[in-house]
């Protein structure tokens, strides 16, 4: 999916107010649903009496309220104390999913980014596409039925490129599944239509890190993360996931770091995510990549050691940090980031590995020599469920009043 909404900003007509309404909407929904009038109508940048049109609508359409008591956070500066604006709530929310190898999490998001119940079942080792869909709707139905809000809709997160125009996920393979219609199967478990979005677990991990994270104010923003094993890949350029022709661009996992090394599950040989995963940091400290499963707890354990300065598990880690800085030198070079983040259990590794990491993308790539990169780790919890939700949310975030536009 390619999420339109980019970075608010003050466009020429400064005077719309509905379009300061639905530009006030997204500011207080990338402030984590709450800020005081002040700071909205600064941020807006119009005057304050626009400002306070804008607010008004959004009132009156029940998605904020204003807390009438002078805000704490209005103590700062000269004039009147400014109260505090939330989002309402009664406002429309999201039901979100993310599908994992080992988990499913089904999740009610609210506006401000705010994952308000999540109920999380395990999955089990080559799960079957109908137990796992049924299990979704089932969850769906639930959480929607007992959450006692309007539904703007579904957003999925398939750990899978998956198709812009119809939300078919190509090649779930570490689930071992071939393609599957995911959208059309969420869809038709639901009694209710609410539109379901789908998308890919990094893209969407890397949206909600944009629009709520450490991704804020980026242009040129590079995710790349490893959950459970394999490694994903996004871009969020001037707000927008980056999805290539038909949306499955940026499977940077799959980009080959080593023409002889390994087959991977995706036909190609020595792909970065062979090299630089959970599975090859267990290799590189003489440990079993297998089984898959339980295999986060245990490199985890593995970097707890390196934090001791274990030697066996330092080189480990010096050992796949390389790789990850070759494949990330590349990347620097083809996309020109003004941010990287590493996400899952690589912004776990950065701690232990900046210098390697930074030692690789300046020795081979140029565009680091002119311009360093910052790299960062990513801060959201659960990036991926709330970047589904942002899908389902973008309607409620678009919608303006239902008057003309002033000419
Ligand atoms: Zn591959």
């Amino acid at each position: 999916m390619t999420p339109s909404v980019s970075s608010p900003r003050v466009g020429p007509n400064g005077d719309d107010s509905a379009n300061n309404a639905s530009r006030m909407l997204v500011l207080l929904h990338r402030s984590g649903g709450s800020a005081t009038r002040a700071e909205l109508t600064a941020s807006l940048g119009c005057g304050r009496s626009a400002a306070g049109y804008a607010l008004t609508e959004l009132v009156g359409r029940g998605l904020v309220r204003i807390d009438d008591r002078p805000s704490a956070r209005s103590g700062i500066g000269p004039g009147r104390p400014s109260h505090l604006v939330e989002v309402a709530p009664g406002a429309p929310v999201a039901l979100s999913v993310h599908l994992r190898v080992d988990t499913l999490d089904v999740a009610v998001v609210g506006l401000g980014g705010r994952i308000l119940r999540v109920e999380r079942e395990p999955v089990e080792t080559r799960p079957e596409v109908a137990s796992i869909f049924l299990r979704i709707s089932r969850l769906l139905r639930k959480l929607g039925r007992e959450c006692g809000r309007p539904i703007a809709g579904v957003g999925v997160s398939m750990p899978s490129p998956v198709r812009r125009e119809d939300g078919y996920a190509l090649q779930p393979r570490h689930l071992d599944w071939t393609g599957v219609p995911a959208r059309d199967l969420v869809q038709e478990g639901l009694d209710e239509p609410w539109p379901v979005h789908v998308g890919n677990d990094a893209n969407l991990a890397a949206l909600a890190e944009h629009r709520h994270g450490a991704g804020q104010g980026s242009r040129q923003l590079l995710y790349v993360t490893t959950e459970h094993i394999g490694i994903g890949g996004a871009l969020v350029t001037e707000g927008s996931v980056f999805g290539g022709a038909r949306g499955y661009a940026m499977e940077v996992g799959h980009t080959s770091a080593d023409p002889d090394g390994p087959r991977c599950s995706c036909g190609s040989r020595g792909c970065l995510e062979l090299v630089a995963d959970t599975r090859a940091l267990m290799r590189a400290a003489h440990l079993p990549d297998e089984p898959v499963t339980g295999i986060e707890y245990r490199a985890r354990v593995l970097m707890e050691a390196a934090e001791r300065g274990d030697p066996v598990a330092v080189a480990a880690v010096d050992e796949v940090a390389t790789r990850l800085g070759v494949g990330l030198a590349g990347l620097v070079n083809l996309l020109d980031p003004d941010r990287i983040l590493l996400g899952g259990l690589l912004a776990r590794l950065l701690p232990l590995s900046r210098a390697r990491i930074s030692t690789e993308l300046r020795e081979r790539s140029f565009l680091e020599r002119a311009v360093p990169v910052p790299v960062e780790p990513a801060r959201l919890e659960a990036g991926a469920l709330l970047g589904a939700a942002e899908l389902a949310l973008e309607p409620v975030l678009a919608a303006r009043a239902e008057r003309p536009e002033p000419e």
